[in-house]
């Protein structure tokens, strides 16, 4: 099977039915971005900044930031890259970094972690927008904000960014071509109040593995809990369905980038959803696009709205078979 999805690596995924999807991968560190030219995806839709934070025994300063993206965009060429804040906090601790500034949480995943501390930290963002803006000079750079929970912390994000953007064209500065924004959303509070985040964000990309764990208040990393809310829940999937129209009524790029679009069955779900942009982990691209190659992406949407009219616990056994009997 590996071999066959290897000699996949030059079709394009694009479904039976003729729609064509993004397929990205997520990266974090450097040897990550090899897996663009292994899998032959369409770019980086998640670059978790964090993780040269994770491996550092210091905070990593502006320049070595700086670097790593610019070695990531040089391998990347053309191919977009999707920049993610620091993303500390949560089961993310940093030893070197108080990032709870002195209280101990009781529930990291809510606590002072992802964007809110950096926007408590100011100097600590301010040095990764320069890091950004700087090593993507003469490109367009894509930067996205973990757990936006109110569009007023993107707000905040962004105008943080754009003051840095100003400051170095100040002093005469390379500057990108171009800079997106976007948001992840994690945090199901934002979902309503999308439409007052769409006349400053340029797109979404939801965040499946800590959205998920709010939606059902369930720990991500409790093994108990693992398999007792399905991705495959009509909760979910509902919950993904009003977002990914929103968006689209909106004009807005929509894309998953939690582990739910890396699995072939949750994938197709997703598609049926009408998601076009995945972003997942690289050795999931073969079996994935194996899926999408053999779906028809109009039937799929049409079953998957019956089956989410009816109650039941998972649509997972359902999805299965109609997979089954439908390539
Ligand atoms: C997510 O929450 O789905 C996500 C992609 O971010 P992380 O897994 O890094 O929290
Ligand atoms: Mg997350």
């Amino acid at each position: 099977r590996r071999a066959a999805f290897a000699a996949m690596k030059g079709e394009p995924p694009v479904t039976k039915d003729g729609h064509r999807v993004t397929m990205m991968v997520n990266a974090g560190l450097r040897d990550d971005v090899a897996a663009l030219d292994l899998t032959g995806a369409d770019g980086i839709g998640l670059f978790r900044t964090e993780f040269q934070f994770l491996v550092s025994a210091t905070l990593p300063q502006r320049e070595r930031q700086q670097r790593l993206y610019r070695d990531v965009l040089d391998v990347a060429g053309d191919r977009p890259v999707v920049f993610r804040t620091v993303d500390i906090g949560g089961d993310k601790a940093l030893p070197y970094l108080d990032h709870a500034e002195g209280h101990d949480e009781e529930n990291p995943a809510m606590g002072w972690r992802a964007l809110r501390l950096a926007l408590g930290r100011e100097g600590l963002m301010k040095a990764q927008a320069r890091a950004l803006i700087e090593a993507a000079s003469g490109r367009t750079l894509n930067v996205m904000f973990p757990m936006v929970s109110e569009p007023w912390e993107f707000d905040e994000a962004r105008a943080l960014f754009e003051a840095q953007r100003e400051w170095l064209r100040g002093r005469g500065k390379p500057l990108p071509t171009d800079i997106r924004y976007g948001a992840m959303l994690e945090v199901p509070a934002l979902a309503d109040v999308l439409d007052f985040l769409w006349p400053s964000l340029d797109f979404l990309s939801i965040g499946t593995n800590d959205l998920t764990q709010f939606l059902f208040a369930a720990d991500r990393a409790d093994p108990r809990l693992a398999l007792r809310y399905d991705w495959l829940s009509p909760a979910i999937l509902r919950f993904l369905r009003r977002v990914t129209k929103a968006a689209q009524e909106a004009g807005k790029p929509v894309a998953v980038c939690g582990e739910m679009g890396g699995r072939p069955l949750e994938a197709m779900a997703l598609i049926a959803l009408g998601i076009d942009r995945l972003s997942i982990t690289p050795a999931a691209v073969g079996p994935v696009k194996a899926m999408l190659r053999s779906l028809d992406r109009g039937a799929a949407m049409a079953e998957i709205d019956r089956l989410l009219a009816t109650p039941a616990r998972t649509l997972r056994p359902a999805l299965e078979d109609w997979a089954k009997t439908n390539g």
